[in-house]
C-alpha cells in the first residue's frame, strides 16, 4: 500500500508537529481543525520550528520551502476524505473523536487507512464504530513530534497486517522508530509515565514536597531530563487527567485514581504551558512555581 497523501485532524500541539514531520518527509498533508485560529497558529509554529532546523543546519532552506508548500489547511473535515492515510489528533475526548470519524466515513476512499494519535482511548472500540476496523489503528507520536524518536503503533483486535505494515513504512520514512504496543489502556509509554506524573501530583497534594523540590528531586535524583510536574505542564494537564481516567476506568484498579489536585488545576483552566499556567506560571520571563 503506497501512502502519499496524509490528512491530519486537529492542529494543536500534536497535529502541527505531525504535519511538520510528514511534509518534511515528502508527504502531501491536509491539516484540519475546527478553529481557524488554531490552523493559523499551527502554520506559524511549523514555520518557526522549520526555521530553527535550518539555523541548526539540520535541513536546507529549500527543504523548508518544499515542506511548507506540501501543507494545505482546511476547516472542512471532509476535504481530507481522499487521503491515503488519516491521522486524527484532535482533543483527547472519545465523543470528539467519534464525531470526527462519523463525519469522515462517507467521504473516504475504500483504501483510506484511519488512525488515531490518542494517548489512551481504546483503538478497538474506536475502530469497531467505523466501516473499516481492519484498516484502523493507533499512530501515537510523542511530544514534541519533530524531536522525539518514538512512535507507538497500536493494533486493534481487527487491524490487518497490510495496514500495520503500511503505517510502519511511514514511520521508517520519517526516520523514526516504531514500537508495537497491544491495545490496552494508555499502551506502553503512558501506562508507565502517567502514574508517575500522578504520583508526583499526590506528593505535592500531600505536602511531601513543593513544585520545585519535586521536580529537582527527579531531575537530580533519577536523572530525568525534566521534572514530572514540568513534564505534566508540557503535555497538558487536561490530557494527563484524561489518560488517568482512562487507566482508572479501563483497568478498574484504584491505584490509577487521578489526584484531586490534578482535577482542580484542570477545573481552574490551569492546563499547563498551552494555557500560560499550570504547576508553573509561564506568563513572566521565566516559569514560577504555583505551589
Ligand atoms: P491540543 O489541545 O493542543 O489540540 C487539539 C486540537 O484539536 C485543537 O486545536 C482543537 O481545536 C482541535 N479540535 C477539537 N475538536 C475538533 C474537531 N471536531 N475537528 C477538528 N479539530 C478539532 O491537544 P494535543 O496535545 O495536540 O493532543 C491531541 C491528541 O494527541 C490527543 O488525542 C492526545 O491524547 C494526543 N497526544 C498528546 C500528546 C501530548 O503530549 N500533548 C502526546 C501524544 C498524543
Amino acid at each position: 500500500m503506497d501512502i502519499r497523501t496524509i490528512g491530519v485532524v486537529g492542529a494543536g500541539q500534536m497535529g502541527n508537529g505531525i504535519a511538520h514531520v510528514m511534509a518534511l518527509a515528502g508527504y502531501e498533508v491536509a491539516l484540519n481543525d475546527i478553529s481557524g485560529e488554531a490552523l493559523d497558529k499551527a502554520m506559524a509554529t511549523i514555520r518557526k520550528n522549520l526555521d530553527r532546523q535550518v539555523s541548526r543546519e539540520k535541513i536546507t532552506q529549500d527543504a523548508l520551502e518544499a515542506a511548507l508548500a506540501r501543507i494545505t489547511t482546511t476547516q472542512t473535515l471532509t476535504d481530507l476524505g481522499q487521503s491515503d492515510l488519516i491521522i486524527e489528533a484532535a482533543t483527547e475526548r472519545e465523543a470528539v473523536k467519534q464525531a470526527i470519524f462519523d463525519e469522515l466515513l462517507p467521504h473516504l476512499t475504500p483504501d483510506t487507512i484511519l488512525t488515531s494519535n490518542t494517548s489512551s482511548i481504546s483503538i478497538t472500540r474506536l475502530a469497531s464504530r467505523t466501516d473499516r476496523p481492519e484498516k484502523f489503528m493507533g499512530f501515537h507520536f510523542m511530544n514534541p513530534v519533530p524531536v522525539m524518536q518514538l512512535v507507538e503503533l497500536i493494533r486493534g483486535i481487527a487491524t490487518d497486517k497490510e495496514t500495520f505494515d503500511a503505517c510502519r513504512a511511514v514511520v521508517d520514512n520519517l526516520g523514526k522508530t516504531a514500537a508495537s504496543a497491544e491495545d490496552f489502556p494508555a499502551f506502553i509509554v503512558n501506562r508507565i509515565l502517567m502514574p508517575m506524573i500522578n504520583e508526583a501530583v499526590y506528593t505535592l497534594y500531600e505536602g511531601v514536597g513543593n513544585v520545585q523540590s519535586i521536580d529537582q528531586s527527579l531531575k537530580l535524583g533519577a536523572n530525568h531530563p525534566m521534572g514530572p510536574l514540568e513534564l505534566a505542564d508540557f503535555i497538558g494537564l487536561d490530557t494527563c487527567l484524561a489518560i488517568m481516567n482512562v487507566l482508572h476506568d479501563g483497568l478498574a484498579d484504584t491505584k490509577y485514581r487521578p489526584c484531586p489536585l490534578l482535577t482542580k488545576y484542570v477545573e481552574a483552566g490551569w492546563l499547563g504551558r498551552k494555557a500560560g499556567r499550570g504547576f508553573y506560571d509561564y506568563r513572566g520571563d521565566s516559569p514560577v512555581p504555583t505551589r
